[in-house]
């Protein structure tokens, strides 16, 4: 149970505060979810106590039978989940997986090509802020001003000038697919490697819901808690064993397998032993994407996505793209006069979560922003349907506009409390 049997009765309550906020809340951050039950058990188990530096069968300590083959059975079904032929199940995050990947083919100094923080990418694909932008010199491409599209002409002629070691593609506010024949095709030209992160819409492109980035990216990274719904946690994968084409190198000078190189850049290279815990229920919820019930899972996070698309347009609410292919939307709220901030702070209050995020060029700081992101598969994972997405931007449009209105925002949050009841959440625990 949520209580524990220790005692600590103080850590135990506010977890069991945090659940209650779970359960009455309507859950609109893209990047979350809420994982199965045996998910979570899975992370609080004796493997939390087992040292495990290595690899199945290659490892550094004894004792690693079982972590062995809990995690080998991670890895196989992760394979199976993409049909990818290289897959390391051990990175703590997402981060860490971009990290190790970086490591295992860069140089300190040597240049990057991703997509801008502020135009929808990620803090590791080449923010001055971040490892990646510490340690590689970082260049950047946009989205069309108009179109909100990834400008792909602007990313060739980049890659053509700058000539970068790796072009990384992938976002965390972008609601489109991606084009990843043609920035393969690119990165032919000038010699570069291709990173794709899926972190956010995996999920989808496990399901061929969306483009794949197999059989063109070197590399694909992932989270394994946005749509996969699993614990939180990275992975790397390679959808070929790809023989290391430019004959790179491992630390003693010898020209090693891409996935020698890459598991090598994850431990040794970025962390110490892997979180077998965290492993084990990994492989759970590669098992259950395996099954046909994420397979409809996936296509009513799309289904919802294209619904609350359509709501949010016929209320004049700017989308960004002006709609969606994945799980997500990033909402411009400049023709409402509102700042992300207040809108972040203000849903708040009424039980609606979400995160204030910066809109292409955006003219205010990333602190206030002029947009917010929303996200489906939290809420489809709640059990809601096409229909249930009307209910939900109505209650989301009261709120923003009256949103100077206590008493408004007061009884938003009593009928989103009302509105979750017909969703029970972890309804085991009590
Ligand atoms: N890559 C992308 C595209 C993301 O959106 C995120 C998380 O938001 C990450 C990587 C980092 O994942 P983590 O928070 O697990 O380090």
């Amino acid at each position: 149970s949520f209580r524990g049997t220790g005692g600590d009765t103080l850590v135990f309550d506010i977890i069991r505060k945090e659940l209650e906020r779970q359960r009455h809340g309507i859950e609109l951050i893209a990047s979350e979810n809420f994982t199965s039950l045996q998910v979570m058990q899975a992370m609080g188990n004796v493997m939390t106590n087992k040292y495990a530096e290595g690899y199945p069968g290659r490892r550094y300590y004894g004792g690693c039978e079982f972590v062995d083959e809990v995690e080998q059975l991670a890895i196989d079904r992760l394979k199976q989940v993409f049909n990818c032929e290289y897959a390391n199940v051990q990175p703590h995050s997402g981060a860490q997986a971009n990290a190790s990947v970086m490591l295992a083919v860069l140089k300190p100094g040597d240049k990057i090509l991703g997509l801008d923080l502020s135009m929808g990418g990620h803090l590791t694909h080449g923010s001055p802020v971040n490892f990646s932008g510490k340690l590689y010199e970082a260049h950047f491409y946009t989205v069309e001003k108009e179109s909100g599209l990834v400008n792909y002409e602007e990313l060739e002629q980049k890659a053509r000038t700058e000539k970068p070691k790796m072009i990384v593609c992938g976002a965390s506010a972008y609601s489109r697919d991606w084009d990843y024949a043609r920035i393969r095709k690119v990165a032919d030209e000038v010699g570069a490697f291709v990173m794709a992160d899926i972190a956010h819409p995996a999920g989808l492109i496990a399901k061929g819901l969306l483009s794949s980035p197999f059989e063109h990216c070197h590399f694909v990274t992932s989270t394994t808690h946005k749509t996969l719904r699993g614990p939180r946690g990275g992975i790397i994968m390679m959808g070929k064993d790809f023989e290391n084409p430019f004959g790179l190198k491992d630390p003693k000078g010898n020209v090693r397998m891409m996935s020698n190189l890459l598991d090598m850049a994850v431990f040794p290279g970025t962390q110490g032993g892997p979180l077998e815990h965290v492993i084990a229920a990994k492989a759970i919820s590669f098992g259950e994407i395996l099954s046909e019930d994420y397979t409809a899972y996936a296509k009513q996070i799309q289904a919802n996505a294209q619904a609350m698309a359509k709501a949010l347009v016929a209320k004049d609410y700017h989308l960004i793209s002006g709609g969606t292919d994945n799980h997500l939307m990033l909402i411009d709220l400049r023709n409402k006069n509102i700042t992300g901030k207040k809108a972040q702070e203000t849903l708040d209050k009424a039980h609606i979560t979400l995160n204030k995020n910066a809109v292409p060029y955006d003219d205010k700081s990333p602190f206030v922003t002029s947009g917010i992101r929303v996200g489906v598969p939290a809420i489809t994972t709640r059990g809601m349907k096409e229909g249930h997405m009307q209910t939900v931007v109505d209650l989301l449009d009261k709120v923003l506009m009256n949103i100077d209105d206590a008493a408004t925002v007061k009884n938003v949050s009593e009928e989103v409390k009302e509105f979750m009841r017909q969703f029970p959440l972890y309804p085991e625990l009590g």
